[in-house]
């Protein structure tokens, strides 16, 4: 019994000791192309903050758009197990699954510091991981952009009847919201937008904000830069494979949840950075470009048909209902001190 318990003892010593010195490697295929500032950086954190925490038992291959030539496949190529992670938006994928849509931004909906309260004290996390968990996915906040722009315009908007036709590129549930008011619109690959806009394929587009709009060159080629409705806390998202995660060690799972929040908190405060850097810029560097607001006119209806469509999306799917009222709630509760808090403070300066 003595040299059977000695045998076990340097028996389970080790495969201890393998199992710690076991590497997993994760191949991650991003939404963005090669060297893409914020949303690319955001991927770049998340691999060196999870290969330290991990001393190198974790090892990130990180695979652009231009390599595996398949932006809107993230999800698919994730759910499958071609591969491990993934890094992109929730709101690409409601063609597939409707009910993504509504954990990236909404239109009128929360800001980013809403919404990540929503997320991580609410029932955010939860909702979400409702919808991703049929399809073999676990799905995570990615880092916010903060509100965006409006976007970028050829012609000016003085009315509703100017929207009529128009063609844009303008993704999620605000597109589907515009579309009630005759915009032709459509999402393209980050990687092909400038071309699409320079060619006259689409005649607008959004885009993000100053942090990554002005590199894009867009105001070479419309000059009118509308002020944002449609996405006021965008957050991308990391996909994880839900079988390959649930076979890692858990301290390794730890590792990785820890490096997504740490990467999505640090792309949030980087956006804000890059954002303030370029707006006060772009009006000395650009002065052609010419900062709009929508009319009341245009404002009013835009806000009525995503009211209407609001409710329609409730009435079709459960769920969905469930995840609509869960916002709607979560933010008449917490606006009434974002109004007291930040938005008054600087009202209170005269600003
Ligand atoms: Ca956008």
């Amino acid at each position: 019994m003595k040299t059977f318990g000695k045998l076990l003892l340097v028996f389970v010593m080790f495969f201890s000791f393998a199992e710690a010195a076991k590497k997993y490697r994760i191949k991650l295929a991003m939404t963005w192309p090669s060297n893409f500032p914020v949303f690319g950086d955001a991927v770049e954190n998340f691999k060196k903050y999870a290969e330290e925490m991990s001393d190198g038992r974790l090892n990130i291959r990180i695979d652009s758009a231009n390599k595996h030539k398949s932006a809107f496949g993230v999800f698919d190529m994730v759910k499958s197990g071609q591969y491990d992670m993934g890094h992109s938006a929730s709101y690409y994928w409601k063609g597939k699954v409707p009910n993504t849509l509504y954990f990236t931004t909404m239109p009128f909906g929360m800001t980013a510091e809403e919404q990540q309260a929503w997320f991580y004290y609410g029932d955010g996390m939860e909702l979400m991981d409702k919808v991703y968990s049929e399809h073999n996915l676990y799905s995570f906040p990615g880092g916010n952009t903060g509100n965006q722009m409006g976007g970028w315009f050829q012609k000016e908007i003085n009315s509703v009847d100017d929207l009529q036709g128009l063609k844009m590129r303008i993704p999620g549930f605000a597109g589907e919201v515009i579309s009630k008011l005759g915009v032709n619109v459509t999402n393209i690959a980050p990687g092909e937008l400038y071309t699409a806009l320079d060619r006259g394929t689409i005649d607008a587009l959004e885009w993000v904000g100053p942090s990554l709009d002005l590199r894009m060159g867009f105001h070479k080629v419309a000059p009118y830069y509308y002020t944002g409705w449609h996405e006021p806390a965008t957050e991308l998202q990391f996909l994880i494979n839900r079988k390959f995660m649930d076979k890692l060690p858990a301290d390794l799972q730890a590792i990785l949840k820890n490096a997504m929040k740490l990467a999505a908190y640090d792309m949030h405060t980087q956006s804000n950075h890059d954002s303030g850097i370029n707006w006060e810029s772009m009006k000395k560097e650009f002065p052609n470009i010419q900062v709009k607001t929508f009319p009341a006119e245009v404002m009013n209806a835009i806000k009525k048909a995503n009211d209407e469509l609001l409710v329609e999306k409730a009435k079709e799917d459960p769920l969905a209902a469930q995840i609509l009222k869960s916002q709607a709630d979560y933010l008449n509760q917490i606006r009434p001190w974002t109004i007291m808090s930040d938005y008054s403070y600087i009202k209170s300066l005269g600003q």
